[in-house]
């Protein structure tokens, strides 16, 4: 018996994240959002936010679950600013290949940035020091008010 009210999918990595089926370094969570560290970070403390609803984008999503996730957004971005203080944080939410989306559960990518960091929009993945993440992690999950 399924205790997400239906919301969530069995196919699909991150619905399988929020019920524990994967594992993931969470940093806060609460009855409509979950947010956990990305674990091919573009810089130290790049984090996703999802809601506990299935939906593909952000056309498919609901405004009773967009409106939590950017409040959780907004909480866990000022987290991660607390804990790594980079120069900047951009916020980034991709629809459609043609968007580079490769996980179909929508999310916002929250990602700290420095002027000079070279980051483009096409970002390849490149796996992060899982060690590192987690250590982040920690601190990033302390410090959400
Ligand atoms: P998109 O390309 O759809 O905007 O972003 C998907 C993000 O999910 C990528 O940045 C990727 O690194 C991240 N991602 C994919 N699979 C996993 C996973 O199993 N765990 C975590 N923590 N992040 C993942
Ligand atoms: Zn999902």
């Amino acid at each position: 018996m399924s205790d997400d009210g239906g919301h969530l999918v069995e196919d699909c990595i991150f619905c399988k994240i929020i019920r524990g089926e994967i594992p993931s370094f969470k940093v806060f969570e609460d009855d409509q959002t979950f947010a956990f560290m990305d674990i091919n970070p573009i810089n130290p403390g790049h984090a996703l936010v999802i809601p506990k609803f299935h939906a593909e984008n952000l056309y498919a999503t609901p405004d009773e679950w967009f409106g939590p996730t950017m409040a959780t957004v907004r909480r866990v971005a000022t987290a991660v600013d607390k804990v790594v203080q980079p120069e900047g944080m951009n916020l980034l939410q991709a629809n459609g290949p043609g968007a580079k989306q490769s996980v179909f559960h929508l999310h916002m990518h929250i990602i700290p940035r420095s002027a000079d960091d070279g980051a483009t929009m096409n970002w390849e993945l490149v796996p992060g020091d899982m060690d590192a993440i987690g250590a982040l992690a920690e601190e990033i999950a302390a410090a959400v008010e």
